[in-house]
């Protein structure tokens, strides 16, 4: 039986766009810190990304108090490739798994080169939240409920760069309180990609979960796929409360995304990571053999 304590958390959490009046943190929700910094973090990004030949801009810098908070754009040199995969790592700034990711995710696609497949990350998308360790922006807002009424910064640069980009998969990098690692796919992935890309993250060494975190049994293990009742509560969710997730906003453009989300309370930072990279390098080399 869920807790009052649980009702609480959900509904913080999925019925309203503006939670706090500014970053705050949740009280005890088992979220293992992996030390992420926001000037050792830009170090390590831009020098990946030079080292493997990205080019890297600031496309963003949100004030918080005294600070300016970049959020990085990082793209491949090939923008004209026929497949276009955009990375939002991020979102929720206190899941730092795919945030830190971001340089290993440059390592492996500039050494496994998958062909005629350009990518762009944008990291952290909640640069304030990233610092904080907080999953809100600096106004208090969830990003990822900001994509019917785009109030937020983020949520706008993000539609931003997904009208000039126009990607042909999206990837969102999210942790949870799960025990192991999953994503939600929306309507426009196909279900075959999905196994496929599975059972590469699996044979690579990460464990998926065999329940999400709203319980529900999970097969195969790892994937959450759109039912005709998350259909439903999806749209009602945006009429009613005016709410939608990046994975839904790209369902709308008709563009699969896949959400992952590792668990935030696992100690071994690099089976954390691990998840995120070899996700986007599965979807990447898919994105490759599909011409
Ligand atoms: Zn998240």
């Amino acid at each position: 039986m869920p807790t009052l304590r649980d009702v609480r958390l959900f509904a913080k959490h999925h019925l309203v766009r503006r939670v706090y009046a500014g970053p705050e943190r949740d009280g005890d929700l088992g979220v293992v810190s992996l030390g992420y910094t926001p000037d050792a973090y830009a170090e390590a990004l831009r020098e990946s990304a030079r080292e493997f030949d990205f080019d890297l801009e600031v496309a963003a810098e949100l004030p918080f108090r005294d600070a300016r908070h970049p959020v990085f754009d990082v793209r491949s040199r090939n923008a004209g490739a026929s497949a276009r995969l955009l990375v939002l790592a991020g979102v929720h700034g206190n899941e730092q798994a795919g945030i830190l990711a971001v340089p290993e995710i440059l390592e492996a696609f500039a050494h496994e080169r998958p062909a005629d497949v350009a990518l762009r990350v944008l990291t952290p998308v909640n640069p304030i939240g990233a610092a904080e360790l907080s999953r809100f922006n600096g106004q208090g807002y969830d990003i990822n409920r900001d994509f019917v009424h785009f109030e937020t910064p983020e949520g706008r640069l993000v539609r931003r760069v997904v009208t000039a980009f126009r990607p042909t998969f999206v990837i969102a990098l999210h942790e949870g309180p799960q025990d192991a690692t999953f994503m939600f796919t929306n309507p426009e992935v196909a279900p075959a990609l999905a196994h496929r890309v599975l059972d590469v993250v699996a044979a690579k060494g990460t464990t998926l979960a065999t329940k999400d975190y709203f319980g529900r049994t999970l097969s195969p293990p790892g994937l959450a796929p759109p039912t005709r009742t998350t259909r439903m509560l999806v749209a009602l969710w945006a009429r009613v409360l005016g709410m939608k997730t990046t994975n839904a906003y790209a369902s709308d453009l008709g563009v699969p995304e896949i959400t992952l989300e590792s668990s935030w309370k696992g100690a071994d930072r690099s089976a954390r990571l691990r998840a995120h990279r070899d996700l986007v390098l599965a979807v990447a080399h898919e994105l490759a053999n599909a011409r």
